[in-house]
């Protein structure tokens, strides 16, 4: 046997017994409110299908459609035969909706942050990233070779001190819109001040915003911010219901990140299908006024609820509501305290997050008895 198994299996075991072993489950449903999960019915608290349109019958219909019409497979890269008229109608719908002359779709969001990054900064170059950024962020940092500098989470001032030392060719401040595990925002306005006094590009990346906040159009609508250093990314697995992600951004960008952003061309695009049905979404996106509020109204009800037992919460208004918790071992048993209640809420521990907590996530699919029902049963848990 190699005996690079036995070190695997070893280390395995460590995590397994530091509770940090991670574990896939099956769904045998559609995403949404109510899933089948290793055979068992759950209420589901941990997708970032935020407005419920993952299974929406109009996206169904529009994905169907768009097989018939453009088949299943893409067949090639973009460069190459896979850009199809139907991904270039979703890149003009998703640029006007955002309100930017041009946009970019990509097969995932990870792959977008690869190629933004990689394709902007090199070795003289700098990025000035949140540490609390999402791992791909972090990644495509690393894959730049630029300079890594990291500020403390949503601190400008170091980010301007950093800023201000910089004797690198080309600046990129990187940033989570809506932290992934947190739920804040970040202080963009500030960054944009930043960016403009340094000639820095500021690097958005919209994930959890995109759909929810700004009547859907994401962070950047919500605070009133418009630049052509602004580089918005959303992904389109999350509020959107697909799968995919949209740049955003002025079209000298979008030209160079077609002629050289590796993790875009060296990739087969995305089923043209998944842009039909994305066109579908934005129009949902676009009339979902409806879901926002139901949405604001779950996670009201749900923070009001959590204060009145004392549980321990972040400064959120996002659908992303983490509760924190002592450590690892307690995180996972709420966590199958609740999945035993009917109740589907993710553990999330280290190396994702610096602390171990519950992640709550909020849809405009769930009802406000099944809010209701989470709620009760987590205060009846964390007064135990
Ligand atoms: N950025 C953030 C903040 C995310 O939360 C995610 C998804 N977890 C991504 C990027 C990656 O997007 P995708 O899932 O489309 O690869």
């Amino acid at each position: 046997m190699p005996a690079m198994f036995a070190e695997l299996s070893a280390a395995l075991r460590q995590r397994d017994e530091a509770g940090l072993l991670r574990r896939r489950r099956e769904l045998a449903t559609p995403q949404g409110a109510l899933v089948e999960v290793d055979g068992q019915p759950l209420v589901n608290f941990c997708s970032n299908d935020y407005l419920g349109l993952a299974a929406h019958p109009a996206l169904i219909a529009a994905a169907q459609d768009g097989a018939a019409r453009w088949g299943v497979g893409s067949g090639a890269s973009h460069l190459v035969s896979g850009h199809f008229t139907v991904h270039e109608q979703f890149e003009q719908a998703f640029a006007a909706l955002v309100g930017r002359p041009a946009a970019l779709s990509f097969a995932t969001g990870y792959l977008a942050n690869l190629a933004v990054v990689t394709a902007l900064v090199g070795r003289d170059d700098a990025v000035f990233a949140d540490k609390l950024n999402h791992a791909s962020l972090n990644d495509a940092v690393l894959l730049s070779r630029a300079e890594f500098k990291r500020f403390a989470h949503n601190d400008v001032a170091q980010l301007e001190r950093l800023l201000a030392e910089s004797t690198a060719r080309r600046k990129l401040i990187v940033v989570d819109a809506v932290f992934s595990m947190d739920g804040d925002i970040a202080p963009l306005a500030d960054m944009l001040a930043l960016a403009e006094r340094y000639d820095a590009l500021l690097y958005v990346d919209d994930a959890h915003g995109f759909g929810v906040l700004g009547d859907g159009r994401g962070t950047l609508a919500e605070l009133g911010l418009a630049s052509p250093r602004l580089i918005q990314l959303a992904t389109l697995g999350k509020a959107a219901g697909l799968g995919g992600a949209m740049v955003a951004a002025e079209p000298v960008l979008i030209d160079w990140l077609v002629n050289a952003a590796r993790p875009y061309i060296y990739t087969t695009a995305a089923p043209p299908l998944l842009a039909q049905a994305g066109l579908a979404s934005l129009r949902l996106i676009t009339e979902g006024a409806g879901l926002r509020g139901t949405l604001r109204r779950h996670v009201a009800a749900f923070r009001g609820a959590m204060q009145a037992c004392g549980a321990q919460l972040l400064d959120s208004a996002t659908p992303i509501q983490p509760i924190l918790v002592q450590d690892n071992q307690h995180a996972l048993a709420l966590s199958d305290a609740l999945r035993e209640r009917g109740y589907w809420v993710a553990a999330i521990r280290p190396p994702t997050v610096p602390t171990p907590r519950l992640r709550v996530c909020f849809s405009a699919a769930h009802s406000d008895e099944q809010v209701a029902g989470l709620c009760a049963t987590l205060q009846e848990l964390l007064r135990a």
